[in-house]
């Protein structure tokens, strides 16, 4: 089954250009010039993966990464940004982006960032044995890829997903940021490892009681996060 990608971006020549790259890595690519096109095409299609450019006419990528992934919290979304004092604001907990790049790039490193997006969205996981972890209220169904707690299923994004299963697979590891983000991203990242605070806060947002108190997902000064192991 080959995923289905949608770029938002005005500028035809990277449009085209991030689209033949895409299908010749045998994604299925649909395209739209504006953010109201590309909501609207998301909303029709069954898209798994949003490539978006912040500068549009008319309503920005930031307006469209917020509709969407409120109506979609399982797409992943990459964002693709003209300057670097956007990053502040993309890392910004509303977005839920799950990865960025920054203007001009590298097609194929773009192409490397979808095929690490849609691999942490694999429902195949190479373990299909034992397809469901449990660890206090939480329960991981790994092949349909949900996250309950409580019974209650929680809508986490792709890489949220991840990082919880990580953490839930591993209790008691102290993982640094760098390792998060070679387990989770998959390549050496080019930027900060703010993404992982940023995905972090985000996860303890929806999962913990409180997250300025949790209970769950340790920080580790100076290093970076451990699944606290309770008895
Ligand atoms: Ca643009």
């Amino acid at each position: 089954m080959s995923r289905k990608i949608l770029i938002v971006e005005d500028e035809d020549s990277i449009r085209k250009f991030v689209k033949i790259n895409l299908e010749r890595a045998e994604f299925q690519v649909l395209e739209a010039d504006t953010g109201e096109k590309g909501i609207e095409i998301a909303r029709k299609e069954d898209i798994d993966i949003l490539v978006l450019d912040i500068m549009l006419p008319g309503i920005d990528g930031f307006e469209v990464c917020k509709i969407l992934r409120e109506e979609y919290p399982k797409i992943g979304i990459i964002m693709l940004t003209a300057k670097s004092q956007d990053i502040d604001k993309i890392m910004g907990l509303e977005y839920g982006t799950d990865d960025y790049m920054t203007k001009p790039f590298n097609p194929t490193e773009l192409v490397l960032r979808v095929k690490s997006l849609a691999r942490r969205m694999d429902i195949r996981d190479g373990e299909d044995d034992e397809s469901i972890l449990e660890f206090g209220p939480f329960r991981i169904d790994k092949y349909s890829r949900q996250f309950f707690k409580n019974g209650v299923e929680m809508d986490l994004t792709p890489t949220e997903f991840s990082i919880a299963k990580l953490f839930i697979e591993n209790p008691g590891k102290a993982f640094e940021r760098d390792e998060i983000l070679n387990l989770i991203w998959g390549y050496d990242f080019v930027g900060d490892s703010k993404i992982v605070d940023v995905n972090i806060r985000r996860l303890r947002a929806k999962i913990e009681e409180d997250p300025s108190k949790p209970e769950y997902i340790e920080t580790v000064w100076g290093l970076g996060y451990r699944w606290k192991n309770q008895d």
